[in-house]
């Protein structure tokens, strides 16, 4: 039986999803994406909105699992971890069925819940848990240490209990009305996955070798011609009543199938009293035609697997690449100046920004000899998280470079926190602008005269 084993994964799940945004390892969170902060938190590693080129490899990690799950398990999403399923299991199974009695029973699913004020009751329970639900959601772009200080103070976070409130009205909407008409007419997932399947893929399959034709060319067989083309299947419908989506598996693989596999659970209770295994079962069409077990390693599922692995790698080698300071260095308007000593000039601006969880003392040097940091003089002090613009000059003694004309020289520079023994450093290219000899000479004769 496949229930038991979906609830304990649905049990699973939730306990996770409950719990994982309280999960901190030096105040960052598994995965948190903070709009408020303009932070990701990725495997216990923050992230600054700027740092995000880890997104494309997320996203391509994501992609390509689902591309992997799904031609491997099929709609093993749909029936095993979708929220949506769960959250019909809950309303209507548990809620209404077992709960409120307002439905017959769990294995008749075709009998609409009695209308009255039991009905009402069972939505307003699920009002509660979609308000429940809807908060676990928000605790991945507001973290819970923050969210239940805002909501103590609604008047001055109108927009995060607007968000609140339009993911409860909706989850109820969806759930109360929509039901699995989201699945069948809505879901993006569903219309895409099937390109997907293969005949090794995992499904839910009626076995017609063993139970016989019920449908021919989409078509059920008159009552008579049924009697004739049956063979094992005693044509009880347990299977057809049970289904949440309204469909007759026997009639063949549909989208409307969610995988939820409850006419396989309900056709082994009938077979079962007749000592033969169930008629519908969860394997391959390869596998029901050989007769053999579901095929999964295949060139399919090998690729997808070693391409998830490459992906993996990168994301794992890229969120090491993470830096606990940013730098942003753009050069000021003019190219350069001679300072009073005859000496060149060149004018920064450093953004600095520290994305590490303690305040730091930042200071900098070049790799160039002849270059040397004239302004500031002293480390320059940011807060844990903060920004801060300074203006820097980097000055340069009489190289006795081109007369022709001016020379970008290249130069890297290294930021580095003084008070963590420069472990937290940055490097980044910049070009220092060397005048033509004439224009230092030009220079020197005017303070001459003057
Ligand atoms: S056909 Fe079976 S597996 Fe598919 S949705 Fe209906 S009950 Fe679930
Ligand atoms: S539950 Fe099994 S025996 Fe009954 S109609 Fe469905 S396939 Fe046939």
């Amino acid at each position: 039986m496949y229930a038991k084993k979906r609830y304990l994964v649905f049990a699973l799940i939730t306990c996770i999803a409950m719990f994982l945004p309280f999960l901190q390892i030096n105040a960052t969170h598994f995965f948190l994406l903070s709009f408020d902060k303009k932070e990701l938190h990725l495997f216990f590693v923050r992230f600054d909105m700027q740092e995000l080129y880890l997104m494309p490899f997320l996203f391509i990690f994501l992609f390509l699992f689902i591309f992997f799950m799904t031609t491997l398990g099929g709609r093993v999403w749909c029936g095993w971890s979708c929220p949506q399923t769960m959250f019909r299991v809950i309303y209507r199974d548990l809620i209404q069925t077992k709960i409120l009695n307002i439905r017959k029973s769990i294995k008749n699913k075709q009998t609409p819940a009695q209308d009255g004020f039991k009905k009402a009751f069972g939505v307003g329970i699920w009002a509660v848990v979609s308000f429940i639900a809807a908060s676990n959601f928000m605790w991945y772009f507001v973290p819970p240490e923050d969210f239940f200080n805002y909501l103590s103070n609604p008047a001055e976070h109108k927009t995060l209990i607007g968000i609140l409130f339009f993911i409860t009205l909706w989850l109820i909407f969806d759930i109360v009305f929509l039901a699995e008409k989201f699945c069948v007419y809505i879901c993006p997932y569903a219309r895409v996955q099937s390109v997907m399947f293969d005949n090794d893929t995992m499904q839910v399959i009626y076995d017609d070798s063993r139970g016989g034709l019920v449908y021919k060319n989409g078509h059920k067989f008159e009552k008579t011609e049924l009697k004739n083309s049956l063979k094992e299947c005693i044509n009880c419908e347990a299977c057809v009543k049970i289904c949440p989506t309204h469909i007759d598996i026997r009639k063949g693989m549909q989208l409307d199938c969610i995988n939820c596999l409850e006419c396989a659970d309900a056709c082994s209770v009938v077979m079962g009293r007749l000592n033969k295994p169930s008629l519908i079962s969860w394997t391959s069409e390869n596998s029901i035609l050989t007769k053999e077990k579901v095929k999964y390693a295949r060139f399919r599922t090998i690729a997808y697997f070693i391409v998830l692995c490459v992906a993996g790698v990168a994301l794992f080698l890229m969120s090491g690449k993470k830096e606990n300071m940013l730098l942003n260095i753009n050069r000021s308007t003019e190219l350069y100046e001679i300072n009073q000593n005859g000496n060149v000039e060149n004018n920064y601006i450093f953004l600095f920004q520290n994305t590490d969880k303690n305040a730091h003392s930042y200071f900098f040097d070049t790799n160039d000899t002849n270059i040397k940091i004239s302004s500031p003089t002293e480390p320059v002090d940011i807060k844990a998280g903060a920004k801060k613009r300074v203006v820097v000059t980097l000055e340069s003694k009489n190289l006795g470079l081109s007369t022709q004309k001016d020379t970008p020289i290249k130069i890297t520079i290294n930021a580095y926190a003084v008070d963590e023994n420069a472990t937290i450093r940055a490097k980044r290219e910049a070009i220092f602008v060397y005048p033509k000899k004439r224009n230092i000479e030009n220079f020197k004769k005017g303070r001459k005269k003057a």
